[in-house]
């Protein structure tokens, strides 16, 4: 076992459709990694993470930071509420500080994704930045002033932003929200209406649609038109400087948006995929469990900048 020169940590980033763990060094190197498809079921999957962390731990980890999809309480270790996995009232984070003996932090998925983004991805230096996770569903961060914004707990719930009306039915229990026209779901669902083949990709659209195929420019537009809207939206109500868009589908959903410039020159905003990819979720986890909690908002090597 090679000297680690300090202390490491473990993310976990809890997806509606994969489940990643990585064990991470303080400059936000993965050092290893895994992923699995995600047990819905809540002691299912809390076991499932436990194996993961039995698998990952090593005596320099000091800590574990576990991003959940949904709203989560201020003291960061209660969900509000989820979606395509919900966690509700379930006490994650204290059953796993109890199985492994290390401090847990638990925080909402984009929010630590938005974390790691700032620490050492393409947030770095900018103060106001809105995040969008696209996967299973739509997560999403804000930080404003260098600060995540918190509201009364749940705050840049940005995946549900209404975009159509009535429009499909959505897990908040209202219609119409950009997750039910711009997820990976709701993809998936534009794929098979324009009756494509269910498993085809996004790069295989993309590349469909090089070759002059109408269908798959129709599934494009139908599915980055509503995000395009959403993001018009946001950016009038929070003037950000940048918006990164993360998750399984934020660099597919970057290149697909490039088509629909913001309509309104009132409300221009850059848009860039995030850096770290899918994988700024268990960075940011993990660098968020070093620093202790997140209760002090923005690392602060983050706020130097680089
Ligand atoms: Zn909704």
């Amino acid at each position: 076992m090679p000297p680690f020169p300090s202390p490491t940590a473990i993310g976990i980033d809890i997806g509606g459709t994969k489940l990643c763990a990585a064990w991470v060094d303080r400059t936000g190197a993965i050092l290893e990694h895994r992923s699995e498809p995600t047990s819905r079921q809540p002691a299912m999957l809390a076991a499932q993470i436990l194996s993961l962390l039995q698998q990952l731990d090593r005596p320099p980890v000091a800590a574990i930071g576990i991003g959940v999809p949904g709203r989560v309480a201020p003291d960061r270790r209660t969900v509000l509420s989820g979606g395509y996995v919900d966690l509700t009232g379930f006490d994650l984070a204290g059953r796993l500080e109890q199985a492994c003996g290390r401090p847990v932090v638990l925080d909402n998925d984009c929010t630590m994704a938005l974390l790691g983004e700032m620490a050492v991805g393409g947030a770095r230096g900018e103060a106001d930045v809105a995040m969008l996770t696209i996967g299973t569903g739509i997560g999403g961060a804000l930080v404003l002033n260098g600060e995540i914004v918190r509201g009364k707990a749940g705050a840049g719930q940005f995946g549900h932003v209404t975009v159509a009306s009535p429009g499909e039915p959505c897990a908040c229990g209202r219609r119409g929200c950009v997750e039910t026209t711009s997820s990976g779901s709701a993809l998936r669902r534009w794929i098979a209406e324009a009756g494509l083949d269910p498993s085809t990709t996004a790069q295989e659209l993309f590349e469909r649609e090089a070759r002059g195929d109408a269908a798959a420019r129709q599934v494009l537009h139908a599915w980055i038109g509503p995000l395009r809207l959403a993001i018009d939206s946001i950016v009038a109500a929070v003037d950000p400087s940048l918006v990164l868009l993360g998750g399984g589908l934020g660099e597919a959903a970057h290149r697909a948006l490039r088509r629909l410039p913001a309509a309104s020159p009132w409300f221009q905003c850059r848009v860039e995929a995030a850096m770290l990819g899918d994988r700024a979720g268990v960075i940011g986890c993990a660098l968020t469990a070093l620093d202790g909690a997140s209760l002090r908002g923005v690392p602060e090597r983050a706020m130097q900048g680089p």
